[in-house]
Parts: C-alpha cells; sequence; structure tokens
C-alpha cells in the first residue's frame, strides 16, 4: 500500500504523531494508500515553512515576472500529458470521479496556472492626485500573508489550481488541507511543483482530519487568509474562528441551482444541460443542478424525455472509459444521499427514476447510487432546499417567468443557475434577476480561469477565477511622502 507523508518545505514529512489514515478507493472498496494523520504540531511546521518562504527565503526577493515564470512551468509539467494522465488516475482512484472527466479537467487545469502566470506582473498600484501639497500618495498592492487552503474532497486538484494559482502570483505562500477523503492528487501535484523551479515552502501540503490539523491551521496567528472550499456546516464554523483572529476569508460553499427551462427553450439542448447538470460527477459538484423548474405546459414533455435519457447513463468502474457514472465518493456521503432519498419520498414527493442503491454486475464498493428523479416536488420540501451532492434531480413546475424568479431564488443559497429559452430579452431578465453567483444561458457547467465564480447568500464569500481573484489574496497599502523642503511651521496643524 502506497504510504503519503505531508509535504512540507520542499520535502516528504513523517507525521509527528506517527499515525496514519486509510484512503480509500470508492469503486474497489478497499485502501489503495495511507495518508499522514496531521496535528497542531504538523500545521506549526507548515505554516512556519511557509512562513520563511514567503518573508526570508527566494520567494520574497523574486519579481513579480519571476513568480509569473515558475507558474507558467509548472503550467508546462500539467500540459505533459504523462504527468496528466497519472494525476488523473490517482485522483479517479481516490475519489470515484470517472476517469474521461479528470482527462477533461486536467487539459484544462493547466489555463489557471497559465492566466495567472501572465497576471502575476500585472497587478499596479495607484498615485493618487492627493489633496495635499508638497505631497506624493501612492498605493501599493502586496500579498495578504501565509495562506491556509482548505479544500473537498470532489475536484482536488481543481481546488488546488483555483486557489494556489492566484495566491502564488500575489506572492503568498500557502499551506493546504485536502479532504481526508481524497488527499493523494493534491500531494503528488504539490510535490511536481519543485520540478518547476517553485521554492521550498511556498507551497505545502498538510493532511488529515479537519478537527485535528484544519482548525489549527485556522487558527495559526501566521497564517493571514483563509480561503475554504466545502459544505456551509463547516464553512460557518471556520468562519467563526477566523473572525477571531480577523483573518481574511474565502468562503466556496455550497448551492441548490436552479436549472430553470421555458417552453421556447431548444429542448435538446436544455435535455442534454439539465442531465450533465445533476448526474455529471454523480452529481456530487457545487454547482450542480439540483432543481429543475420547467415551465408547466412542457413539464409533462420534458419529464418523460428527461427520464429517457438519464435511464441511459451507465454506471461503473471510474477508470473505464464507457462509465458515465461512477461512486458516490466516500460511505458518510452514500449515507446522505440515500437519507435525501427517503426524506423526499416521504415528504410526497414522486419518484419517477432510480430512488435506491445501484447495484449489479460491475457496481463494486457498495457505493453506487440510481440516477434518481423527483417530480411533483414543492420547493418547501428538504430536498428543493437542502444540498444533497449526488444524482438526485427535483422537478418543480412553474407558470410564468416570474414564478421562475421567485422559486429560483427562495433557497438560502445562491451559486449558480441556468436558463435555457430562445428570447433574449427573457434570457437578460433572468439573468439579472436570478441571485447567483454564476448564470448560464443555454449551456449549464462551462467554466472558465477568466470568469470569476462565487457564492451569493450562503453560497460563500468573495470570488475564485478571474482578475478578481488575485485581489482575494492582496492588500492595500497606502503610502504617502512628503516633497516638502523644509517642516511645517506648525507641525500640530494637519497638513
Ligand atoms: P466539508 O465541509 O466536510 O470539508 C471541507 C474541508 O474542511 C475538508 O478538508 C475537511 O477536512 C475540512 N474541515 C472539516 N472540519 C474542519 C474544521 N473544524 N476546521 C477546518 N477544516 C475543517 O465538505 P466536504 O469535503 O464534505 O465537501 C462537500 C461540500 O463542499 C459540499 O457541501 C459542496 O457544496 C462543497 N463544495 C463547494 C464548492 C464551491 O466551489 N462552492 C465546490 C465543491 C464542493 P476533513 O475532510 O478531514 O473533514
Amino acid at each position: 500500500m502506497k504510504t503519503y507523508q505531508h509535504w512540507i518545505n520542499g520535502a516528504h514529512v513523517t507525521p509527528s504523531s506517527s499515525q496514519w489514515l486509510e484512503t480509500v478507493d470508492p469503486y474497489q472498496g478497499a485502501a489503495w494508500a495511507r495518508i499522514a494523520r496531521g496535528n497542531a504540531e504538523d500545521a506549526n511546521l507548515a505554516v512556519a515553512a511557509a512562513r520563511d518562504a514567503m518573508y526570508k527565503g527566494p520567494w520574497s526577493t523574486m519579481t513579480a515576472s519571476q513568480r509569473g515564470k515558475v507558474l507558467r512551468r509548472i503550467g508546462d509539467l500539467l500540459s505533459d500529458s504523462r504527468n496528466a494522465q497519472r494525476l488523473a488516475e490517482i485522483e479517479s482512484r481516490d475519489n470515484g470521479k470517472i476517469l474521461a472527466e479528470m482527462q477533461g479537467q486536467l487539459k484544462y487545469i493547466p489555463e489557471f496556472w497559465y492566466y495567472y502566470a501572465g497576471l502575476a506582473d500585472k497587478v499596479e498600484g495607484t498615485v493618487i492626485p492627493v489633496d495635499k501639497a508638497d505631497m506624493l500618495a501612492m498605493t501599493l498592492r502586496e500579498p495578504v500573508g501565509v495562506v491556509a487552503a482548505i479544500t473537498a474532497w470532489n475536484s482536488p486538484l481543481q481546488f488546488f489550481a483555483l486557489k494556489c494559482a492566484p495566491a502564488l502570483a500575489a506572492g503568498c505562500a500557502v499551506v493546504l488541507k485536502p479532504s481526508e477523503f481524497a488527499s493523494a492528487s493534491s500531494l503528488e501535484f504539490a510535490a511536481l511543483t519543485q520540478e518547476a523551479g517553485l521554492p521550498a515552502g511556498v507551497i505545502n501540503v498538510v493532511t488529515g482530519l479537519g478537527q485535528e490539523i484544519g482548525t489549527p491551521l485556522v487558527e495559526h496567528p501566521d497564517v493571514a487568509k483563509i480561503t475554504f472550499t466545502g459544505s456551509d456546516r463547516t464553512g460557518a464554523k471556520v468562519y467563526e474562528a477566523a473572525a477571531r483572529g480577523m483573518k481574511r476569508v474565502g468562503m466556496e460553499l455550497g448551492g441548490k441551482s436552479p436549472n430553470i427551462v421555458f417552453a421556447d427553450a431548444d429542448l435538446d439542448q436544455a435535455c442534454v444541460g439539465v442531465v450533465a447538470g445533476i448526474f455529471g460527477a454523480a452529481g456530487q459538484m457545487c454547482t450542480a443542478g439540483s432543481r429543475l423548474l420547467v415551465q408547466n405546459s412542457i413539464r409533462q414533455k420534458f419529464t418523460e424525455r428527461l427520464i429517457e435519457m438519464a435511464r441511459k447513463l451507465r454506471l461503473g468502474d471510474p477508470l473505464s472509459a464507457d462509465t458515465e457514472i461512477g461512486p458516490i465518493s466516500n460511505p458518510p456521503q452514500y449515507e446522505k444521499v440515500l437519507r435525501y432519498i427517503e426524506a423526499a419520498k416521504s415528504e410526497g414527493a414522486r419518484c419517477v427514476l432510480g430512488g435506491a442503491p445501484a447495484t449489479g454486475q460491475g457496481l463494486k464498493g457498495g457505493l453506487f447510487v440510481q440516477p434518481t428523479i423527483f417530480a411533483d416536488v414543492t420547493n418547501q420540501m428538504r430536498i428543493a432546499q437542502e444540498e444533497v451532492f449526488g444524482p438526485v434531480l427535483s422537478i418543480i413546475g412553474f407558470e410564468s417567468e416570474q414564478d421562475a424568479i421567485d422559486i429560483g431564488n427562495d433557497v438560502i443559497y445562491g451559486l449558480a443557475a441556468g436558463v435555457w429559452t430562445q428570447d433574449i430579452g427573457r434570457a437578460i431578465r433572468m439573468s439579472k434577476a436570478l441571485r447567483a453567483g454564476l448564470v448560464w444561458v443555454n449551456t449549464y457547467r462551462a467554466y472558465s480561469c477568466m470568469v470569476p465564480l462565487g457564492g451569493m447568500k450562503q453560497s460563500g464569500l468573495g470570488r475564485e477565477s478571474g482578475i478578481e481573484a488575485i485581489h482575494e489574496f492582496l492588500e492595500t497599502k497606502s503610502v504617502m511622502i512628503s516633497a516638502a523642503a523644509a517642516a511645517p511651521a506648525n507641525p500640530f496643524l494637519q497638513r
């Protein structure tokens, strides 16, 4: 069985407790590797390495352009098909995401590193035409400090890029803690960054349980910023702890995104978008379009089309090329999905597809759930209000555009939304009215390193991707320089 140590200060480091956690392949249902069970002592070591790298080591003396070049080389390493394939297989094995999707993700992840490589030396301060005589006033944009990045299990390498590429471009150093359920790919990738010439200590990865190593990281006095991806429950705890140290936070949390289909939509396209939006990654996506809002005049017809398409989805080994849906990533999540299915049934939602564990030939590991569709859902039901994070779609009918807006917005979340219509005016009105960080029109699950992503309401704080993301890792410092030839006559008068 493979053993993964922490990655601290450019080296593999044994956990100070000498304890390990097994990491399970959800398809085989067996441990395939073990990871370090970190604690506060390991967190201290990693934060010290990051602090030294940022303030004393070569990272602190490199120009922004030089930092950008290192990021570019990281992108190049990821573009190398051997590295990409190896990382894709490791992550697929660790969290059950299908290999085809991982390969697609890894084709795109280098773009994040290239994008922020290019941005690194375009961070500019300003010169202010200040209202004081003999004074030069300006702003400097400085790295916020050591960053603790805490990530979820569903897309570890993607989160690594979303958080670390802009943080490094800003000049920060990072300690990343991936989920206990899927740490291997982050550790492998961190070690690879050394080949790109990233100085030791700039990226550290420590593993273990949230409470044992996540909490000490969040509370560490030398950590200035926490960037978190995970559930809103844990996010709230982290936010509270961060507030005690007045730390900066970025939060990417849950969602209950509406995917809204109007009668005037291209229904072929919409059907594909709805299916991909909820059954891709077995629904384990923060942006899953888990509420289908469909106009009543086409509800029956559209539901039948959906069932027809979803019924044919192939479940199986995530490493096999023709698999479309893999297992649920880990046992607690599997139990949670099944609990929600039962809750939906008991609330009176009508199960029109699936609604049970999936078993049979080729479905090993005991963590498969049938693609599930509930019709006759009302927006008050728990299945419409709470995040399932699994392959479960709730169908809710609506009459008018205003209805769709009201229902769409009537959840605590505001991460993403989809709108399917051929009417450009409606597309614009809906894009403006929906309270979501990202609205897709006639598409779903389209991402770009250039386009900000983040949540409104309880879906989070701050934005990842795009130019905005680099500002999340910068502080503004104002500098006022007197050019006066002589001291003021009365030094106690404000100038
Ligand atoms: P969790 O909130 O359970 O965990 C997220 C991370 O926080 C893990 O690394 C976890 O470690 C760690 N953690 C747990 N407790 C603490 C603590 N007290 N202090 C510090 N860190 C802690 O989320 P999941 O891993 O279950 O991920 C699923 C959730 O992530 C879903 O709700 C989903 O919506 C959200 N998500 C959001 C995305 C977005 O961009 N908005 C994208 C993808 C997912 P450990 O695993 O060891 O417990």
